[in-house]
């Protein structure tokens, strides 16, 4: 059976190493290589002394070595957190059934009422939905700062009421990179948490906790699991603050289902091989498309162009597989020329083995209208683009054909 505190087994140097075997311990039982998906909602006691002896350790603080009921641990479970919290350098884990779980149970538990949160402003948009709606209702406060302003980020600050910053880097659409030294210091000096969503850079291209951030997260469904197939939601940090959160979860409910957590954990095994490939094409993608005559502008923290591509480069070890432009043409000429790719799917989300292609001002914007979006800085022919694990010729190639078809008259005016 796997043991539940992950403290003492296996560590490494390197990523993929810790990936397939960090962690969880060999013997999972069975002799299976592989940890079982432990189908089972409730966990049995032999007779009243291992009850006693399993409250002991539960309830004063002792090693916890088996499951009681499966809200509050599932082997499966344990498994995963164990070898998240290795590849992310951090204390420990905790996993969720997706990532707007782990935001929202992260938010819910460090949040009293009456204090006052800070986040940047390309945020993921369910995110801030849930800050403005569901935090406003219990009486506390966003202030959202523009990324890249660390001014307004120190003025913003109210004394004695913010209790953390919440950022995401890289960001979405426009890829912006925060620069955390900085960040962390204003943080620190003004005893404030800083909470960090590094979905789009993966443990891979930055370990956030190695800086001083008090919490990382991402949504697993993309780099994590990386097929496409499954949602997830990771939370790491120290060991008192996840205990927290692992009290939190056992009330909340929102537990991974154990199969979720076996897609979960065999997706993480090949994580550094496929984020380092993605590294590799997203570059080569986003060099093509910048030399291009039919796009205006990329979007990507690895180009000299990037605003952020300075302390990206000093602070990440690759800059991930997302890619923004703008193709030039209006919001009809950028979406014919999606629909000509062979390659990408037309579908939201990133981090996959399959290449993910989507047109902002449709996906997540469709409600509003095209002054709106372009208010909020979301303009007609922006494209994002999650490179897949494609070969990158052939994603170039396919690029090339649909770019050749754009009008030059399509240019907006
Ligand atoms: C997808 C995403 C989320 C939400 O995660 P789900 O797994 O879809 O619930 C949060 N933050 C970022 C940056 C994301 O890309």
């Amino acid at each position: 059976m796997t043991k539940r505190s992950s403290a003492k087994n296996g560590s490494y140097q390197g990523e993929s190493t810790n990936a397939v075997h960090g962690g969880a311990p060999r013997d999972k039982g069975f002799h299976a290589m592989t940890t079982p998906i432990v189908q089972s909602a409730t966990y049995a006691f032999a007779d009243t002394a291992k009850v006693i002896e399993f409250l002991e350790a539960k309830v004063y603080g002792g090693e916890l070595d088996r499951e009681e009921y499966a809200r509050y641990g599932n082997p499966s479970t344990w498994s995963l957190e164990s070898r998240i919290a290795r590849l992310e350098g951090a204390e420990d884990a905790v996993v969720y059934p997706s990532g707007m779980s782990a935001v929202t149970s992260l938010f819910l538990t460090v949040l009293r009422p009456d204090t006052h949160i800070i986040m940047t402003d390309d945020c993921y948009r369910r995110t801030r939905q849930f800050c403005e709606t569901t935090l406003k209702k219990f009486g506390i406060d966003t202030s959202i700062v523009r990324m890249g302003d660390y001014d307004a980020l120190e003025a913003a600050i109210v004394p004695r009421k913010t209790r953390f910053i919440f950022t995401e880097t890289p960001t979405n659409p426009y890829l912006r990179v925060a620069d955390l030294r900085r960040l962390v210091d204003l943080a620190k000096q003004n005893r404030v948490m800083t909470l960090l969503d590094t979905t789009f850079a993966t443990p891979v291209n930055l370990k956030p906790l190695d800086y001083g951030v008090d919490f990382v997260m991402h949504s697993a469904t993309k780099y994590y699991g990386g097929h496409n197939d499954v949602l997830g939601g990771v939370i790491a940090g120290d060991t008192g603050r996840v205990r927290a959160l692992k009290d939190a979860r056992g009330i909340f409910g929102n537990v991974i289902d154990p199969h979720q957590a076996f897609l979960l954990e065999r997706g993480l095994k090949t994580l550094a091989l496929r984020v380092r490939h993605q590294n590799e094409s997203a570059q080569k993608v986003a060099e093509y498309l910048e030399s291009h005559g039919k796009i205006d502008r990329v979007y990507y923290p690895g180009l000299p162009s990037h605003p952020d591509h300075d302390i990206a480069s000093a602070q990440m070890e690759g800059f991930g597989g997302v890619i923004s432009f703008e193709v030039a043409g209006d919001i009809r000429a950028t979406s014919d020329f999606i629909d000509r790719l062979r390659i990408p799917y037309i579908a939201p989300s990133l981090g996959g083995t399959e290449s993910l292609i989507e047109q902002p001002a449709y996906f997540s914007y469709y409600d509003l209208s095209s002054e709106e979006r372009l208010a909020i800085g979301i303009k007609d022919n922006l494209v994002r683009f999650a490179l897949g694990i494609e070969d990158p010729e052939d994603i170039i190639a396919d690029l090339e054909a649909s770019l050749k078809k754009v009008p030059a008259a399509a240019r907006m005016a």
